[in-house]
C-alpha cells in the first residue's frame, strides 16, 4: 500500500488503555489493519497498547469503528486517545517488540472460560490437544490466578516451569495464530498434566479423568484442583454422598453449588431465563442463583429448604472433560472448612482437605492467587453480584483519579480489599471471613501481590470505623502516612455510586446487619444524604438492644423476644404464638440483660429486624450462617400479597416495632407465614419510600442509592425500587460489585480519596 499522491493518506496514533494485554489484542489489531489496507505498527507498552496506522481516511475510520465494536473476547477498552501525526511513509503493518519502560498501568485480565474454538479442539480426536485439560488461547484460560508479576509475560506466570515445545512455540510466534503470545499456551507434549491421588497421596493408576468419574459414581468425594483453587466434588444426585460431604465439611445448612454440563442440563434443575442463560454461559462463568424447578432428581441435602439453587457451567477443559464422563450434575463447592478461604496450594490441600476428600485430582500448574467462584443473581435483566471473584477480579472500576495510591482495608465478613491507583479502583478477589488465621494471611498475601502487580505502594489507607474488625486493627498498624476511617454505611452508598459511575449527592438507603456508627452505636438501617466526601444521617430504624451482642446475631429468638416486649410490654408473655410458648421460659435473663443495657448494645439493624420476624414466624430460632433467617423469610413470602403493615416514621425514626407488632397479631390470628412475610416486606418498603419522599422535599435530591447486605433480598429490593420509581425517583442499584460487605472496600477507597484534596 502506498503513500503516492493519488490517494489522500493520513497517519493516526491510537493509545488504547484498559485490559488489552494478554488477551489477543495485537493479532486482532494486525488483522484489522490488513483488512483496512493500512500500514503502521502495534506494540504493548506499560500504559496499554500503542497503535500507529497510516492509509486512506476511509480505511482509518473503518479500522477505528471495528476496534471499538469488535474487540477480542477478553479485552476491555477503557479509553482510546487519538492523535493525528505526520505521515511516516510506512509500507507494511507490523507487530513490534514490547516496551517495558515506565510504570505498568495495564490491567491484568480476569480468568476466562474455555472458548468454543478450544472446546472444539479438545473434542477432536485428530487434534493434538484432544482431551487435553489445560488447553487455552488468547481468548480464554487462566490469567489473574497464574500471574506472579508484571509485565504479563510467561516468565512472570506460574507457566514458567514449563518449556514450550517446538509446535507450541511456532503457534506462539505466529501473529496469525489464535495462540500468538498466549502466555499459558500448552499441549500434552510440553504443558501441565493431571494426576489422581488417593487420600494417602498415592497415585491411582489409569486415566485420571475416567478414574475420577468412577469414584464420583461410587459416591466418593474428590478434591479437584481447578483454576482458582480446590473444589470438593461429588455426585449431586447421591444423597448419601452429599450428606457425607456436608458432615465432613461441617457446613450444616448453606446451599452447595452445582455444576452442570450445559444449559439443557441447567434447565432440567432450574428455571433459566434468557438473561440467566447468557450470564451462565458468559466468559466469567459465575454461579448463578436460579429458582428450582419441581421434580428434579437432585439430592435433598444439596440445598435443603431453599427455593434457589446455585448453578454453574464448566469453565476449564478439565471441568468439561470431567462432567462429560460423570454424565450428571456435580456438587462443586469450595475446598475449605466453613468460612475459611479456598485452598489453592497442593500441600494445603493435603493437610486441610485430607479428612474431607477420598481422593485428589491434582495438576502441576501452580495457582498463584486463589480465586473462589463468583456468585450472581439476575435483577432487572442485569448481573447483580453477590460474590465478586473469579472471572471478575481484578477488573477495575473507573473512577475520578486517585490523587495518591489508596489501600482500602475492607470489612470483616465476605472480605475483599481495594487498591486505588490512577483512575482505577481495583477490588480484590473474595478473601472470606477474616475470623481465621488463614483468611488473615490470605489478606496479607493479596495486598502484597496487588501493590506489586499494579505498582501502587499505598500512601493512604482507608478502614472501617469498627474498632474490633481485624481489617481495622491491621490497617491502623500499617506504616502508611495517611489513615482515614470511613463509616460503614457511608462506604456502602459510596460503593454503589462508584459502581454506577456517579459521585452524588444522593439519598442513600444503607441496610445491613451491623455497622459501626459514628456515635459508637450499631447502625444497620440508615437513610443518608451523602456523596463521596460527606454524609448526614437523616433517618434510621428505631433502636433496640441486642442482648448478648454477637449471641443475639446467632440466636434471632433473643431479638424477637426484645421486640415483642417493646411492642406489647408484659402482655407479650401471653400472646397466643407458638414462638412465645416455645421460648418464653428463656426470656427472663435475656430481657433483664436488655433492660440493664449490660452487654446489650443498642442497634438500628435491618438484619436483626428480619431475624426477629423470621423467628416469630417459626422459621428459625437460631442461625448457622449470616443472613440465613432473613433469606428464609424472603423465600416464604407470598408475592401476591399487597397489604402492608404500618410502620410510621417520626422524628427521623422508622418504627420497626410496629411491624413486629402487626406480624405477631396476624400470626396469633392464624394468618399464613407467607402472608405475614409479604406484609412485613411491604410495610418496611413503604416506610423507606416515605423517608425518601420526605428527604426529597427537604434536600431536593431525587436519586436514591441502595446498598448493604439486606439488598440481597430481592423482594425488598423490588418493592422499594418499584415504589421509588413510581414516585419519580431515579434508583441506583449495584451492577458490578456486591451490595454486601464484599463491595465495601470500593466505597472506602473513593471516600478516602475525596478527602485528600
Ligand atoms: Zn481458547
Ligand atoms: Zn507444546
Amino acid at each position: 500500500m502506498g503513500t503516492d499522491g493519488a490517494t489522500a493518506t493520513a497517519r493516526v496514533r491510537l493509545r488504547v488503555r484498559g485490559t488489552v494485554q494478554g488477551v489477543g489484542f495485537r493479532p486482532f489489531v494486525y488483522g484489522l489493519a490488513h483488512a483496512a489496507g493500512l500500514s503502521g505498527f502495534v506494540l504493548n507498552d506499560p500504559s496499554g497498547v500503542l497503535i500507529e496506522i497510516e492509509g486512506t481516511e476511509a480505511g482509518i475510520s473503518r479500522f477505528r469503528a471495528r476496534l471499538a465494536e469488535e474487540p477480542p473476547a477478553m479485552a476491555a477498552i477503557d479509553h482510546v486517545d487519538v492523535e493525528v501525526i505526520p505521515s511516516a511513509g510506512s509500507i507494511s503493518f507490523e507487530i513490534l517488540e514490547s516496551s517495558h519502560l515506565g510504570a505498568a498501568a495495564t490491567q491484568v485480565a480476569a480468568d476466562a472460560a474455555t472458548c468454543d474454538e478450544c472446546l472444539a479442539e479438545i473434542a477432536d480426536p485428530a487434534a493434538r490437544r484432544y482431551r487435553y485439560p489445560f488447553t487455552n488461547c488468547t481468548n480464554c484460560g487462566p490469567r489473574f490466578t497464574i500471574v506472579k508479576d508484571v509485565p504479563y509475560d510467561r516468565p512472570n506466570t506460574t507457566m514458567d516451569d514449563f518449556e514450550m515445545c517446538a509446535e507450541c512455540k511456532t503457534e506462539y510466534e505466529d501473529p496469525a495464530d489464535r495462540r500468538f503470545h498466549a502466555q499459558p499456551i500448552a499441549c500434552p507434549a510440553c504443558g501441565p498434566s493431571l494426576r489422581l491421588l488417593d487420600a494417602g497421596w498415592n497415585r491411582i493408576a489409569g486415566d485420571p479423568i475416567l478414574e475420577t468419574a468412577s469414584l464420583v459414581a461410587a459416591g466418593r468425594i474428590v478434591a479437584v484442583k481447578g483454576l482458582g483453587g480446590y473444589h470438593l466434588a461429588c455426585d449431586a444426585t447421591n444423597e448419601a454422598a452429599v450428606e457425607r460431604l456436608r458432615s465432613r465439611k461441617q457446613r450444616e445448612e448453606k446451599p452447595l453449588a452445582v455444576m452442570v454440563a450445559n444449559l439443557e442440563a441447567a434447565r432440567a434443575l432450574c428455571e433459566v431465563g434468557d438473561v440467566d442463560a447468557a450470564v451462565l454461559s458468559s466468559r466469567r462463568r459465575p454461579i448463578v442463583l436460579l429458582p428450582r424447578s419441581r421434580g428434579s432428581n437432585l439430592a435433598p441435602s444439596v440445598a435443603p429448604g431453599n427455593r434457589f439453587l446455585g448453578l454453574m457451567l464448566p469453565y476449564t477443559p478439565l471441568h468439561h472433560l470431567l462432567i462429560k464422563e460423570v454424565g450428571g450434575p456435580l456438587v462443586l463447592t469450595s475446598g475449605n472448612h466453613t468460612d475459611e478461604p479456598i485452598v489453592h496450594h497442593d500441600e494445603q490441600a493435603f493437610a486441610r482437605l485430607g479428612e474431607i476428600a477420598d481422593a485428589f485430582l491434582i495438576h502441576d500448574r501452580e495457582i498463584h492467587v486463589r480465586c473462589d467462584d463468583s456468585v450472581v443473581r439476575v435483577v432487572s435483566r442485569n448481573d447483580y453480584p453477590l460474590r465478586r471473584s473469579r472471572g471478575f477480579a481484578p477488573e477495575a472500576v473507573i473512577v475520578r483519579p486517585f490523587s495518591r495510591p489508596v489501600l482500602a482495608a475492607g470489612g470483616e465478613l465476605k472480605h475483599t480489599f481495594c487498591i486505588g491507583v490512577g483512575e482505577r479502583a481495583i477490588l480484590s478477589h473474595h478473601i472470606g471471613d477474616l475470623a481465621t488465621w488463614e483468611a488473615m494471611s490470605a489478606l496479607l498475601e493479596g495486598v502484597e501481590h496487588f501493590t506489586r502487580v499494579f505498582d501502587a505502594a499505598p500512601e493512604v489507607v482507608a478502614y472501617d470505623l469498627h474498632p474490633e474488625y481485624l481489617s481495622t486493627k491491621w490497617a491502623k498498624g500499617l506504616d502508611v502516612p495517611t489513615k482515614i476511617a470511613v463509616q460503614h454505611h457511608h462506604a456502602h452508598i459510596a460503593s454503589c455510586l462508584a459502581d454506577n459511575g456517579r459521585e452524588g449527592p444522593v439519598i442513600g438507603l444503607a441496610l445491613d446487619g451491623t455497622g459501626w456508627g459514628d456515635d459508637d452505636t450499631i447502625w444497620g438501617c440508615e437513610v443518608l444524604e451523602c456523596d463521596f466526601a460527606f454524609y448526614r444521617r437523616r433517618a434510621h430504624l428505631r433502636y433496640i438492644p441486642l442482648p448478648g451482642g454477637e449471641a443475639a446475631i446467632k440466636q434471632p429468638w433473643r431479638v424477637a423476644a426484645v421486640y415483642l416486649r417493646e411492642a406489647f410490654g408484659e402482655a407479650a408473655d401471653e400472646l397466643a404464638l407458638d414462638f412465645v410458648r416455645r421460648t418464653r421460659d428463656e426470656w427472663r435473663p435475656i430481657l433483664s440483660m436488655a433492660a440493664s443495657g449490660i452487654n446489650s448494645p443498642p442497634a438500628s439493624s435491618a438484619g436483626r429486624l428480619f431475624d426477629a420476624v423470621a423467628a416469630l414466624s417459626g422459621l428459625r430460632d437460631n442461625v448457622t450462617y449470616e443472613g440465613q433467617a432473613a433469606a428464609e423469610l424472603e423465600q416464604i413470602a407470598d408475592p401476591s400479597v399487597t397489604i402492608a403493615y404500618p410502620c410510621s416514621v417520626r422524628d427521623s425514626e422508622i418504627d420497626g416495632v410496629e411491624l413486629v407488632a402487626a406480624a405477631a397479631e396476624d400470626l396469633a390470628h392464624g394468618r399464613s407465614v407467607g402472608h405475614v412475610s409479604a406484609a412485613f416486606h411491604n410495610g418496611l418498603a413503604r416506610s423507606l419510600v416515605q423517608c425518601c419522599r420526605q428527604l426529597r422535599v427537604e434536600s431536593g435530591l431525587d436519586v436514591v442509592a441502595l446498598s448493604g447486605g439486606t439488598w440481597q433480598n430481592l423482594l425488598l429490593l423490588e418493592r422499594v425500587a418499584g415504589g421509588l420509581t413510581e414516585d419519580g425517583f431515579e434508583v441506583l442499584i449495584h451492577r458490578r460489585v456486591p451490595p454486601n460487605d464484599g463491595g465495601l472496600a470500593l466505597g472506602q477507597a473513593v471516600v478516602a480519596n475525596s478527602g485528600l484534596g
